[in-house]
């Protein structure tokens, strides 16, 4: 339902901040059109300056943009599946607190990465959705996995990503029961890290579900547990009604994924808003996120860094969007992927350094995105300023 009185929205129902957004971009994402590289930036810079005038807002009133002191100091850990029709947070719940997306396909966490940068008394919410793609892959490759030859069959990032999903959840043939069973036992596995790996049992672990159609839904109990969690779950909850809303009023529909560009970053690099969606004022079904770790790709990184490299389920999750060199099942999301794909690659730092590494790196290993981005044509390098939430795009 669409409240069109309410005082958070324009008059026709959209995001006060989306109203200097030229029509027509409005309307190409709501049709699911891929984007060409030229107007796809002015589309970005649209919605990047407007967040940029809510930040100034926001800095008048309450000062600077603090990020947070050490990445084990989060207030909330976002765990959610790399599909854009996810919930997308309101640009004001970051400013409100410290958080973190963690976006791999499946909302996976049994590998326990980045799990212990949250704040005891913190909270990390792992959310499932509708028709998730990872999900149904697990559920489609189940015989060869059973089989034991999916090893063979499967590409290892893919492989990497649906093996993270017990046997009992990929043999469910009910789509919403397997996701939010998925999301259960992944926060499961998140709750059960933390304590034997980390020692830490202070942080609420919480499995939530997120349906388009019917709602957000949060999943088991969390009975015991501290505020902040209940603000921030409340808070939650709000933007995935409201910005599910938002994009409706746009004309959007959450049948098919679409993504005009696949978006890869470092959260830990980006500050406080270290969401690019919210630092393009991006609604649900417009942007494919995933992120990585980018320390190794500093030019002055420490010795002990690890090797260069893309994490195996954030690279799963770039193919899985447009990368296909097969075309099948795995390319499957419109805009970037399918036969009219773009393929367009947005690499989005602080540093023009570790831009231009990760886009060397992706090159050099990776001959299917070297051929699907036109030789790097369509990669496009996004250089951020955390302070000011500035997006620049650097000649690709
Ligand atoms: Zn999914």
């Amino acid at each position: 339902m669409i409240h069109r009185n309410h005082p958070q929205k324009e008059k026709d129902g959209t995001a006060p901040w989306r109203s200097v957004i030229p029509e027509g971009f409005r309307k190409q994402v709501a049709s699911k059109e891929p984007f060409q590289v030229a107007p796809l930036i002015e589309y970005l810079s649209s919605g990047n300056a407007a967040i940029q005038g809510v930040v100034v807002a926001h800095i008048a009133e309450k000062g600077p943009l603090q990020a947070v002191q050490a990445r084990s100091k989060y207030d909330l850990k976002y765990v959610q599946c790399t599909d854009s029709r996810q919930v997308t947070l309101h640009p004001n719940r970051l400013l409100e607190y410290d958080i973190l997306n963690k976006r791999y396909a499946g909302n996976v966490t049994a590998r326990g990465t980045g799990l212990r940068n949250v704040r005891p008394g913190g909270t990390i919410i792992v959310e499932g959705h509708e028709t998730c793609g990872a999900c149904k892959a697990a559920h489609d490759h189940q015989p060869s996995l059973k089989a034991r030859d999916a090893t063979v069959t499967l590409d290892h990032a893919i492989y990497a990503i649906i093996s993270s999903i017990p046997e009992y959840v990929r043999c469910m043939s009910n789509d919403a029961e397997r996701g939010k069973a998925n999301a259960v036992i992944q926060a499961t596995y998140a709750r059960e890290i933390l304590k034997l790996k980390y020692k830490k049992d202070n942080v609420a672990v919480c499995p939530a579900f997120y349906s388009w159609t019917s709602g957000h839904e949060w999943l088991g109990s969390t009975a015991g547990v501290d505020l902040p969690l209940d603000a921030i779950r409340a808070g939650i909850s709000e933007d995935a009604r409201l910005m599910t809303e938002y994009a409706l009023a746009e004309g959007r529909d959450f049948g098919t994924q679409y993504a005009a560009l696949t978006m890869l970053y470092d959260p830990y690099r980006l500050g406080k808003v270290n969401d690019p969606r919210a630092v393009f004022g991006a609604l649900g079904n417009e942007m494919f996120c995933v992120t990585s770790d980018f320390r190794a790709f500093q030019s002055d990184a420490p010795k002990q860094a690890s090797e260069k490299r893309i994490a195996t389920p954030a690279l799963g999750s770039v193919m899985y969007a447009g990368y296909d060199s097969s075309g099948g099942h795995f390319g499957h999301v419109s805009g970037v992927g399918g036969s009219d794909g773009t393929h367009i690659l947005g690499i989005m730092d602080t540093s023009r350094d570790v831009i231009e590494n990760v886009k060397a790196y992706l090159l050099d290993k990776f001959p299917v995105i070297k051929e699907l981005t036109k030789n790097g044509e369509r990669i496009l390098p996004i250089l951020y300023d955390p302070a000011t939430v500035k997006a620049t795009f650097l000649p690709s």
